[in-house]
């Protein structure tokens, strides 16, 4: 079943979070002189139009990216995302771009990193090829991007981040996350691992969690972001990133602009944040 598209989200606050969370890892790594390892196991398409049938229809970016857009009191951190986003707009009058997760990544890589970007969908994955063709140190692959994730660990590099962001269509999806990252760090226990999970029913996030703890893994941080409480309704009240050796300053970092993001992302009052430790160091 491959009926997600990501062009009817992009932009939206669960991208937000996650991009400026993966904005973050990157820009540590690339601190060190030294090459590193991009893996995107499920990249999408990499460049959205906001102004496309699929975005307008459900116009998600509007309560995320625009909300960002024509602020003067940014945080340095969310600053540096927006204006990634802008350099994607001709310099950020208009907002019509948005950044998939494989371009974020690609703006910072340096020509002696090396992205590989993995996607299944038959449609999507043209068009993915097309966007990153003239990136010379980025390979696209057709694949089932779990499989790459055993395929590829540990990379030369031995330094790296693999960002696992499934659609969770299928809720065998919460256990292939955990299997994988299990498999990943078996192979690259000094990597950094992120994952993009949704709450929609809170028993399925927590799958993700109970998981992780039950694996002996160390140094886990969840990151969180809702615009509403639980709920057992349709629909994904909050969404977060799963972080598996994060940057040491990740977590003071999320903690200084969560509040900023949760007030300004959902100016109605109902949103909350949270940063944990699923398992401490
Ligand atoms: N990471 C992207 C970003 O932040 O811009 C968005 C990715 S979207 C949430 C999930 C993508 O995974 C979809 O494009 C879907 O076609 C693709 N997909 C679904 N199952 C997959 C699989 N097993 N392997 C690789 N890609 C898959």
């Amino acid at each position: 079943m491959l009926s997600y598209r990501h062009s009817f989200h992009a932009g939206n606050h669960a991208d937000v979070v996650k991009h400026i969370v993966e904005m973050l890892i990157i820009e540590n790594l690339t601190q060190k002189e030294k090459g590193f390892y991009y893996l995107d196991t499920h990249s999408g398409v990499g460049r959205y139009r906001l102004f496309s049938q699929e975005s307008e229809k459900t116009a998600e970016f509007e309560e995320g990216i625009a909300r960002l857009w024509q602020r003067d009191d940014l945080p340095e951190e969310v600053q540096r995302y927006v204006d990634l986003i802008k350099k994607l707009n001709y310099g950020g009058k208009e907002l019509r771009y948005y950044a998939g997760s494989p371009l974020i990544a690609a703006q910072m890589l340096r020509p002696q990193d090396r992205g590989l970007l993995v996607e299944l969908h038959p449609t999507d994955f043209p068009l993915l090829r097309n966007n990153f063709k003239e990136f010379k140190n980025i390979s696209v692959k057709r694949d089932d991007g779990f499989q790459q994730v055993k395929a590829t660990l540990p990379p030369k590099e031995r330094r790296g981040l693999v960002l696992m962001d499934p659609p969770y269509e299928m809720k065998e999806d919460y256990d292939l996350v955990v299997n994988t990252i299990v498999e990943g760090y078996k192979r690259f226990a000094t990597g950094v691992y992120a994952v993009w999970y949704p709450v929609v029913l809170r028993q399925q996030s927590k799958r993700i969690v109970k998981g992780l703890e039950a694996s002996g893994i160390r140094k886990i941080l969840q990151i969180e972001l809702a615009v509403r409480p639980d709920s057992d309704q349709r629909g994904m009240t909050a969404s977060g990133m799963i972080v598996i050796n994060p940057p040491w300053q990740l977590e003071a970092q999320m903690k200084k602009i969560l509040p900023y993001l949760t007030n300004v992302l959902v100016p109605e009052g109902t949103g909350s944040w949270s940063v944990n430790w699923i398992a401490p160091e």
